[in-house]
């Protein structure tokens, strides 16, 4: 094997740094400076194979006899190991995505926290017992699902490695993980620091690659028992449709179109940075973005200038800066998309307030954008625009307010703004979205179920139930 250098970046298989078999080395550039980043190679379907084949190796080896108590340090370790490279860590998401390096930071946090919780619940995994009449008792156990095939996109990508990976090593799963090709290095990091705390080799591997090549073939791979999706919905169908044949068990994260609702009762000074945060955090490119702000009519105007202010005096730029609070999007391809949908916006009638214009230079900044006079049948209403791009819509009462919310194909995240605590928990049970925050712009917490409803997907991440995603259940029956 080769020595890969400090620059180029192999596939992570059976315990270690690879090179691909049958895939490519392409080159990477930071999305903010435009400058090259390393070299990465992306996994070929061969590549898929040995992964999966080392995958399936762990599962009915060394990890099988791994148990629960063991596999909880193991993740403690591997949260230490997060903690003690931080410092790497952060700066190479940051060079690798683009977005603000104190948004990287919350994300690591998190990271941590998410393998500190799976390290816990693993306390709960259990079946039960009960006789059953006459002479047979009922007992269950509880099983890993087999090796989990997951794949993540390109906007939090080291946090949603660790979504995906701690429950499924919790359960006992092996994984062959596939990050987007542009956005893999941190995961590939992960997986280093995985080994280097002792998960066996093929528990981890991560096969960098192109979605309909290398993902495709991942999903459909016959050794592959459980897939765990999070992209986009349109993707999400086609992983759906792969996912049938081989009956195989599926959990899908997909976008939104979040409402963000602030009613004329609402604390404005709370609510007014806290909706500005809550879309232009990572650029907007977030898919519990609350990309639609609901206001009650009487207060819109004022709103939209409060809120316009706010928004134009974020802190754009390097996202090496700690003090930068909106960093570059992840490509000039996905900048331009993201200003198309202005143009459209604007040809639909609506009122750019402020930003609305791509900066010029080698990055692929754009300013926080925000529209006004838009109506929720617009597109920039309906349509995921994943760029730090908020549509302002008013609604004249509680009843308008919430069929305007639910008006969309998504269901992911919605955010209530009220001073009147009954009206808060009437919107929470009325608003078709997987998490209601009422009062409070935050959306994922270890342990909390986080998923959607409607075209947002199906299954949960983050809690208990997450863990059950990633188990059989098998009933045993014995003659007493
Ligand atoms: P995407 O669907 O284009 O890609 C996501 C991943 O799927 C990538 O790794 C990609 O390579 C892979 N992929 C693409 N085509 C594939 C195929 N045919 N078979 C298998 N894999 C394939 O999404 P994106 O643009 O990279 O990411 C943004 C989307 O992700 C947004 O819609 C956003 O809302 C969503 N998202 C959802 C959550 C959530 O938890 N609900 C979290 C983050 C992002």
């Amino acid at each position: 094997m080769a020595v890969v250098t400090e620059r180029e970046y192999g596939l992570f298989i059976n315990g270690e740094v690879t090179e691909p078999v049958d895939g490519e080395v392409r080159e990477l550039t930071e999305p903010a400076t435009g400058e090259p980043l390393g070299k990465v190679a992306l996994a070929g379907q061969r590549d898929v194979d040995r992964a999966v084949e080392a995958a399936r190796a762990a599962l009915e080896g060394d990890w099988a006899k791994t148990p629960p108590t063991e596999r909880s340090r193991l993740l403690h370790a591997l949260a230490d190991a997060i903690v003690a490279n931080r410092k790497e860590l952060a700066e190479l998401e940051t060079r690798n995505v683009g977005k603000a390096i104190s948004s990287v930071k919350a994300e690591l946090n998190q990271a941590v926290e998410n393998f500190r919780y799976y390290a816990s619940a693993i306390a709960s995994i259990a079946g039960r017992s009960n006789p059953m009449g006459g002479s047979l008792h009922f007992y269950s156990l509880k099983e890993p699902v087999g090796v989990a095939g997951q794949i993540i996109p390109w906007n939090y990508p080291l946090m949603l490695a660790t979504w995906k990976l701690s429950p499924a090593l919790a359960a006992g799963c092996s994984v062959v993980l596939k990050p987007d090709e542009a956005t893999p290095l941190s995961a590939l990091r992960l997986a280093e620091l995985a080994a280097e705390v002792g998960f066996p080799p093929g528990v981890i591997n991560i096969v960098p690659g192109g979605g309909p090549t290398t993902g495709a073939y991942l999903v459909s791979h016959p050794g592959v028992d459980k897939v765990a999706f999070t992209g986009s919905t349109t993707t999400g169908a086609e992983v759906m449709r792969l996912a049938s044949d081989g009956i195989k068990r599926l959990t899908l994260e997909l976008g939104g179109k979040s409402p963000n609702l602030v009613f004329a009762d609402a604390d404005l000074d709370d609510a007014i940075p806290s909706s500005v945060w809550s879309i232009y955090y990572a650029a907007g490119q977030s898919c519990e973005a609350r990309s639609r702000v609901l206001v009650e009519r009487p207060l819109y105007d004022e709103f939209v200038s409060r809120f316009s202010d706010a928004a134009g005096k974020l802190k754009v730029g390097d996202p090496l800066e700690p003090e930068t609070q909106v960093g570059s999007l992840v490509s000039q391809p996905h900048r331009d998309r993201v200003h198309g949908f202005v143009e459209k916006g604007r040809e639909e009638g609506a009122e750019v307030v402020v930003g609305g214009e791509p900066v010029n230079g080698k990055g692929a900044f754009y300013p926080p954008t925000v529209i006004a006079k838009v109506d929720n049948a617009m597109t920039v209403a309906q349509e995921e625009i994943f760029g730090p791009v908020v549509t302002v819509i008013p609604f004249e009462d509680e009843k308008d307010a919430i069929r305007i919310a639910n008006d969309v194909r998504y269901g992911l995240m919605a955010t209530v703004w009220t001073g009147d605590p009954a009206k808060g928990h009437r919107l929470a049970r009325r608003i078709k979205a997987g998490t209601v925050g009422i009062n409070m712009p935050y959306t994922a917490f270890p342990g909390i179920p986080f998923g959607g409803y409607k075209q947002s997907g199906f299954g949960r991440e983050l809690g208990l139930e997450t863990l059950e995603l990633y188990l059989e259940t098998k009933s045993v029956i014995v003659s007493t």
